[in-house]
């Protein structure tokens, strides 16, 4: 009736039977934050923002300024940050990488840390003074991680400067292929579906003709994200996700049937996930993710998912 709407457009990401999935938000800068937040915190901030369009990287100082506001600005604290994303095909002049015939492929991500490494310890050095002045714990996580070592190398990192929330972004399928794996090293996983289909069906992101295999209902796509959500029940740990799959609520559903422990998606996708959900039962929503699994094409998927739910059975 009217109430439960209403009481489902704000508040906590739950099912119609009560399981929680957190509801997070994914913001370039504090003034993504606006005039507030209605999620339960934020999934992914992207750090890039400060780097974009330098010709020197920004200074310790100005990091930290940064990050807190961000820590102060999020009530209760839960704030996921995303260690710098660049590369050959996000060019900072300042890095001064070289040029690449395959950037996609190439030194981005976490992989900048082999040629430029005090780039990235300056950060996780800005990010845990921002923690420490702010008394705000953040979660750091790091983009591209591509095997269980690169997870150690860079979990290590980050504890030695007092950050005890670490986890990595997985992008690359042999990142979820490993992600058991990934898990004794770290404490959470969020799996950025925009990079792992471009990875997966060997399609750029970019490219406008192949959007079909972009799609995020892919069966294969699917698969990957069930491979986290199994290692990160087994592990006890979070596995979340922060890529546009995330937005849509038909979608949230089946990742939710799969596992997963948060969406992470800009602001006006948040009411419409958390109504769908709040209108789908727990059981619904692994039907959904049986479903989806099974098709082989993700126009079938989508609609078969659609009329199921609508009936709600
Ligand atoms: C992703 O790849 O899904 C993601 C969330 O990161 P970005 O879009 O910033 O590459
Ligand atoms: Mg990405």
């Amino acid at each position: 009736g009217e109430r439960r709407r209403l009481a489902a457009s704000t508040g906590p990401g739950r099912t119609a039977d009560g399981h929680g999935v957190e509801l997070l938000l994914n913001i370039g800068s504090a003034a993504d934050l606006g005039s507030g937040v209605d999620a339960e915190g934020v999934g992914l901030f992207r750090t890039e923002f400060l780097f974009l369009g330098r010709k020197d990287a920004p200074g310790f100082e100005e990091q930290v300024a940064a990050y807190e506001a961000v820590l102060r600005a999020v009530p209760g604290g839960k704030v996921v940050v995303r260690t710098l994303d660049a590369g050959t095909d996000k060019p900072l002049p300042f890095l001064g990488l070289p040029e690449e015939p395959n950037p996609a492929l190439g030194v981005r991500g976490l992989r900048v840390g082999r040629l430029r490494q005090e780039v990235l310890d300056v950060q996780l050095d800005a990010v845990a003074e921002a923690a420490r002045a702010s008394g705000v714990r953040p979660w750091v996580m790091a983009p591209m991680v591509t095997t269980a070592g690169e997870a150690a190398d860079f979990a290590a990192r980050a504890r030695a400067r007092g950050i005890t929330r670490v986890g990595a972004m997985i992008e690359v399928p042999a990142a979820a292929l490993r992600a058991d794996h990934l898990l004794r090293e770290l404490d959470f996983l969020s799996i950025g579906t925009n990079d792992l289909s471009q990875y997966a069906f060997a399609a750029d992101r970019q490219h406008g003709e192949l959007a079909d295999l972009l799609d995020p209902w892919q069966a294969g796509l699917l698969r990957l994200v069930a491979e986290c959500a199994r290692a990160g029940r087994a592990a006890g740990k979070p596995v979340g996700v922060c890529g546009e799959a995330a937005a849509d609520p038909l979608l949230a559903t089946v990742l939710t049937g799969l596992g997963v422990t948060s969406l992470s998606m800009s602001a006006p996708s948040l009411a419409p996930v958390r109504e769908r959900l709040a209108r789908t039962s727990l059981a619904r929503c692994e039907a959904n993710a049986r479903i989806a699994l099974d098709a082989d094409d993700p126009a079938v998927a989508r609609k078969a998912v659609a009329e199921e739910t609508a009936a709600g059975h």
